[in-house]
């Protein structure tokens, strides 16, 4: 070990060294690969419980098609991404991307949703009303099938300001939605505060309800959700039980593995051909 003047030993740490060292490799990963295009928009179904489980909407979902890992989820990117300060451009190209796609399902099916996910960053920018609304121009989009997504910590770091841009935001036309909720702390309270049209009920209170008889916090939620004038949507339901106790509670809006998982572009225009060839 060296020592420097105050006497305080400074070895040389291997394990500390490997671990900013991958840091700095991933980092150049990551911004190699926003430079070389290398993301895509999966979509996973939204279905209609009150009309056979139709498919109206999707949602959209970012993924990393690596060159020598494959497919990476967002779960292993995004935060990295956050933090680079690259979520607004990502979420940018993402939104567009979905944007001009959800115009050749809507030729066959005039008034199928997208569905699109909003990081605290891209809030917090204050050149995000004007690209939304300047996407809507670009790709066409009617702005009512356009749902942004908040979670509601991002919602909920800075109340007010939420508040303003929510509004401007609903003032393009298009609907907001929360996400994960019941996950959060302070979410009743703030029910009303935010300008808000739909709420997606979080797929941990989904997973919980029993099988016959019972309360559920996701049938509270759902409550919760007409009280305040709030459409619902059920977010991971992977069985035909859950769909069932769903569709018995009402709930006109369901998403999860049950259903379909989150696809490439091609296999939503698949899925809607066979639909209307039904
Ligand atoms: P989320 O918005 O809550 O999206 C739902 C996640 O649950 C997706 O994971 C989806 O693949 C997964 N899922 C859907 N159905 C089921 C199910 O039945 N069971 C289980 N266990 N999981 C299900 P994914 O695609 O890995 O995305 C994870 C999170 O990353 C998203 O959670 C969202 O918060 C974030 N994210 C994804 N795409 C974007 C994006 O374009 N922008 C931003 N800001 N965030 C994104
Ligand atoms: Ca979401
Ligand atoms: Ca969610
Ligand atoms: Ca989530």
């Amino acid at each position: 070990a060296k020592r420097d003047g105050g006497g305080v030993a400074r070895r040389f740490d291997p394990v500390l060294f490997a671990a900013a060292e991958q840091r700095r490799v991933a980092e150049a990963d990551l911004m190699r690969g926003l430079e070389a295009g290398e993301f895509e928009v999966h979509y996973q179904p939204i279905v209609d419980l009150t009309n056979g489980g139709m498919t109206v909407g999707v949602e959209a979902l970012v993924r990393w098609r690596h060159p020598k890992k494959g497919l990476v989820p967002p779960a292993l990117f995004l935060e990295l991404a956050e933090q680079l300060g690259q979520v607004p451009r990502l979420g940018g190209w993402v939104l567009e991307e979905a944007c001009r796609q959800a115009m050749d399902w809507q030729v066959q099916f005039p008034g199928f949703e997208l569905n699109v996910n909003l990081s605290a960053s891209q809030l917090g920018n204050p050149k995000l009303i004007d690209e939304v609304r300047e996407v809507l121009v670009r790709t066409g989009l009617p702005p009512q099938d356009l749902v942004l997504e908040l979670t509601e910590s991002v919602a909920l770091t800075d109340l007010v300001e939420s508040a303003r841009v929510l509004s401007a935001l609903k003032e393009l036309g298009v609907r907001i939605a929360l996400d994960d909720f019941g996950t959060g702390f302070s979410s009743l309270s703030h029910l009303s505060t935010l300008p808000v049209d739909v709420v997606k009920i979080d797929r941990s209170f989904v997973q919980a309800m029993p099988e016959t008889g019972g309360a559920s916090v996701a049938e509270a939620v759902m409550h919760i959700a007409r009280t305040f004038n709030l459409s619902p949507v059920a977010e991971g339901v992977e069985d035909a039980g859950q769909a069932e106790r769903l569709k018995e509670l009402a709930c006109g809006r369901a998403q999860g593995y049950h259903f379909a998982r989150p696809m490439p572009a091609l296999g939503v225009t698949e899925l809607l051909d066979k639909q209307s060839a039904e």
